[in-house]
């Protein structure tokens, strides 16, 4: 028995749900690389990008995924032999510096662990340490899309200014760039990246660097720098250089209309918007949770990303619930990842999503819960529902 015909609800953290809208404006012929059209697109994102990412610096849009923005931001500020400081709370600042270590750099992880977010008193304390200033730069992530946690950024930076020292923040922004407030300039983001295919709600295969002048300046000299990432090559004047090659203009066309939804709906709401699923999401999970088996993985409710919720299931498999999930219901979770792969499943719930997906994936995680007979609490949908009729004004 299933009833798993209709739409699939993707609830997955990455890629996330792609609107029509989008898949609409890519459908089309591709279009002269060199004039007009594709000139003003590249510079309207590329305006739009720093908008979002708050930065009167410069961005840069790469034909890559995420794991390829890392290396842009790597290469363009770093030298082999440098050392950086990787401040892990998951998966994510690890793979960053695994990446960095593969260059030839030498990476140090600061682990808060995969339940708790960076603590900003540790990264002080490390880096007083450092006299000799060798640390060049901090690899932060925003929100940790594995653990579910995210990190202060702010705090951070203020715990590497109250130590005196000289390192880039570097952030990756991927599962919360239009999802949660970021200041890149206010809270004194040296180099920031971020993907399209999460928040940004455009198809995988674009990745976004944003540097600003202190980043610029470390730039003239680093060591790593490679002409297909190269800051300098892509401020050239040609349109050509901006890509280094061919632009992927059909992602561009889907980006350039997802940036106008962003804008349509505004940043403040789209925020708030991610604030309101998410805390619908987390009554629901907290309803769950009374039955002991299902809990929260991040354990101060302070430190709950508002784009992704990672569920710990104690003593169980998640497995048999995932399959469930999309084979009975046609909903797709997150398995968990990591230190949590067959001891956490993921709701995301992150870029183009509404209420009615959020609430039909609780209610298919609920259904999978009873079918499945996982002790848990009762009411866990109408703990949501009712959060989201109180906080959503008529
Ligand atoms: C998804 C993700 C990445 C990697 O992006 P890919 O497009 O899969 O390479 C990096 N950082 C975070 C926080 C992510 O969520």
């Amino acid at each position: 028995m299933t009833v798993a015909k209709g739409r699939e609800f993707l609830s997955i953290p990455g890629p996330t749900n792609v609107p029509d809208a989008v898949l609409a404006a890519m459908q089309r012929p591709a279009i002269d690389i060199y004039s007009g059209e594709m000139v003003g697109i590249t510079d309207s994102c590329l305006a739009d990008l720093k908008a979002l990412f708050k930065t009167g610096g410069r961005t840069y849009i790469y034909a890559a995924n995420g794991h390829g923005g890392w290396e842009a931001a790597l290469t363009n500020v770093l030298s082999r032999g440098d050392t950086v400081l990787a401040l892990a709370s998951g998966r994510f600042a690890i793979g960053w510096g695994e990446m960095a270590r593969m260059m030839g750099v030498e990476v140090e992880v600061l682990d808060a662990g995969w339940r708790r977010a960076v603590d900003p008193a540790a990264v002080e304390e490390r880096l007083r340490r450092d006299k000799g200033g060798a640390i060049k730069a901090l690899l932060a992530v925003q929100i940790d899309t594995a653990s579910g946690v995210v990190n202060d950024i702010a705090a951070i930076r203020r715990a590497i200014d109250a130590a005196g020292h000289p390192a880039l923040l570097m952030v990756d922004c991927v599962a919360s760039l239009g999802c949660v407030p970021f200041d890149m300039d206010g809270w004194g983001v040296d180099v920031a990246m971020a993907g399209s295919q999460k928040g940004l709600m455009t198809p995988p295969g674009l990745a976004f660097v944003a540097a600003n002048d202190r980043a610029r300046k470390v730039h003239e000299r680093a060591g790593l720098r490679t002409l297909y990432w190269d800051w300098t090559f892509r401020e050239g004047p040609i349109h050509y250089q901006k890509y280094c090659g061919t632009p992927p203009e059909h992602l561009l066309f889907g980006l350039r209309k997802a940036l106008d939804l962003l804008k349509e709906e505004g940043l403040d709401a789209a925020v708030e918007r991610h604030r309101l699923l998410a805390e619908a999401t987390r009554a629901a999970v907290a309803r769950w949770a009374e039955g002991q088996v299902l809990s929260f993985n991040i354990a101060n409710p302070a430190e709950r990303a508002n784009s992704i919720t990672c569920i710990l299931m104690q003593g169980r498999n998640p497995e048999p619930l995932l399959d469930y999930c999309r084979d009975r219901c046609g909903v797709v979770l997150g398995i968990g990842l990591g230190e949590l792969s067959d001891k956490a499943f993921r709701i995301a719930h992150m870029g183009h999503t509404n209420a009615p997906m959020v609430l039909g994936t609780l209610g298919a995680v609920e259904m999978g819960l009873k079918a499945l007979a996982i002790p848990h609490g009762s009411g866990g949908v109408q703990a949501a529902v009712d959060y989201l009729g109180r906080e959503v004004a008529a």
